[in-house]
């Protein structure tokens, strides 16, 4: 285990020191709310040698969070999307527990062709082409939810005092929650590692459809 630490025996003081000593971060500037925190810095992993230059590559693949993610997808998840982790700051250095919802996208129907969503069911027994390829929409059987977080922050400005103050219960919750945090970072740190151990980066040339607007004469 990396982030997290294993403990023998949880008073309420040694709730209260973890939970006030446990890194943090400053998600919101200078509006003093903020999170817990774990710095993954590739030079702060713990990373051996060759492991570190392989690891400066591939913190600069587009699609890295969706290769480490499913750790924090579970977390989600399982916390009924009450509780996420983001990687926030320059780079994605810092992992960031951040409470959030899940909400309603309201899209009604959605194209196979183009992934296009729409607002509008399709009537039964009728078509109802896609508004940018004209394929013709399905509606979804379970309506996509997303997701998003608040920008509260957690545990903001308490001190020791204020968490020796809670019940021992309402203490053991939060003591539980960032175990649980620090737990998702290494699991997270572990897919990363497996990353840099069984795969090498390959670069290719994409070609990207791009809209552009421009005049043209009436
Ligand atoms: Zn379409």
């Amino acid at each position: 285990m990396f982030f997290l630490k294993t403990f023998f025996g949880k008073s309420k003081d040694q709730m209260a020191d973890f939970l006030v000593q446990h890194a943090r971060y400053q998600t919101m500037g200078r509006s003093g709310a903020g999170s817990y925190s774990n710095c993954c810095k590739v030079h702060s992993l713990g990373l051996r040698g060759a492991q570190l230059n392989k690891a400066r590559e591939v913190v600069q693949l587009d699609n890295l969070a969706e290769l480490i993610g499913a750790p924090i997808n579970r977390f989600r998840e399982e916390t009924g999307g009450q509780y996420t982790v983001g990687f926030n700051g320059r780079s994605g250095g810092h992992m960031v527990l951040y409470s959030g919802e899940y909400y309603d996208s309201e899209y009604k129907s959605y194209c196979k062709q183009c992934h296009q969503r729409n607002y509008q069911a399709v009537p039964e027994g009728k078509s109802a082409p896609c508004a940018v390829c004209s394929h013709p929409r399905t509606n979804y059987k379970v309506p996509p939810r997303f997701h998003r977080v608040h920008s509260s922050g957690i545990d903001a400005g308490m001190s020791r005092e204020d968490f020796l103050e809670l019940d021992e219960a309402s203490l053991k919750v939060k003591f539980d929650l960032v175990q649980r945090f620090d737990q998702v970072c290494d699991q997270v740190r572990s897919e990363f590692i497996t990353l840099l151990d069984d795969f090498i980066v390959i670069e290719e040339q994409v070609m990207v459809p791009q809209m552009v607007k421009r005049l043209a004469r009436i």
